[in-house]
């Protein structure tokens, strides 16, 4: 490999870091907080799931591990599922429109849409076992992400991504710090956190995707976009503890949201509910 092939591949790995969701430890949480959360039927589906899942990238893994897969795969044999990972969202805009910003049904919503078609039909065959096997783990990662505000972010600043900051001493991105910046600081890490998160009470009734999506793109617009003083971050700025402080309370519920919908869903789907009410599209 040439010197300029090395430095490429770093390069590619760096940016790929940059871009990554939750960051490895918010991902593992949210899964693993969510399979404390399961009920008896669903523990048996998640480990079967687990189990056939073994000729995918990574072989059997646990179900907190399984999460990380999308954001592995997305640049190698699942390459279509990239932008499944968010949604972007014209600057000023206050809520999505699925039909503007989704408009080629490409993105986080018909992301999830597809797989809890999959998880919750019958699989026969080792094709569609490994198929269902797949969209266990794009719903426990696609999940995490929505609940990350800077996933429902600006187009114009890939949600966060091109908005340098300096943070403790150190250039980052506005993205990189929501995905696991501010986790660091906070001493939040899988799987010692998992037990406080676990303890964290925070619950919500409201079983429309559509809204979740809403309430991390207003997150987004209140907390992750702007300073203490209300002010639009931009490209150059230093964040501090104020705004770390500002935003722990954000974190933690968004982590604890995004694990109590995903047991929700997977609890529905095990006990042989098709989440019609969870979908955007259902027949
Ligand atoms: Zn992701």
């Amino acid at each position: 490999m040439s010197n300029r092939l090395v430095f490429s591949s770093l390069l590619l790995l760096l940016v790929s870091f940059n871009v990554q969701a939750w960051g490895w430890d918010g991902h593992r949480l949210v899964c693993g907080m969510a399979q404390a959360k399961l009920s008896p039927e669903a523990v048996i589906m998640v480990d079967t799931l687990l189990a056939e899942g073994e000729s995918l990238k990574g072989g059997q893994v646990s179900f907190s591990e399984s999460c990380l897969w999308p954001d592995d795969v997305k640049y190698s044999n699942h390459k279509g599922t990239y932008e499944e990972h968010f949604i972007n969202v014209p600057d000023a805009a206050l809520t999505v429109d699925l039909l503007r910003d989704c408009a080629a049904l490409n993105c986080i919503a018909t992301g999830i849409q597809k797989a809890l078609t999959y998880l919750s039909r019958p699989a026969e065959s080792s094709r569609e076992k490994t198929r269902r096997a797949a969209a266990l783990r794009f719903l426990g990662h696609f999940i995490g992400d929505l609940h990350q505000p800077l996933h429902i972010g600006n187009a114009s600043d890939w949600g966060g991504n091109k908005v340098s900051v300096q943070w403790q001493g150190k250039e980052t991105n506005l993205h990189a710090l929501w995905d696991y910046g501010m986790l660091e600081s906070m001493g939040i890490k899988y799987p010692d956190s998992l037990d406080f998160l676990l303890s964290v009470k925070k619950t919500s009734d409201d079983k429309q995707m559509v809204n979740w999506i809403n309430e991390s793109l207003a997150l987004g617009r209140t907390h992750a976009y702007a300073n203490v003083q209300g002010n639009i971050i931009t490209s150059g700025d230093s964040l501090g503890s104020d705004y770390l402080e500002r935003n722990k309370p954000v974190l933690i519920e968004r982590l604890v949201l995004a694990s109590e919908r995903l047991a929700m869903l997977l609890n529905a789907i095990a006990a042989g509910e098709q989440p019609r009410t969870f979908l955007l599209i259902s027949r």
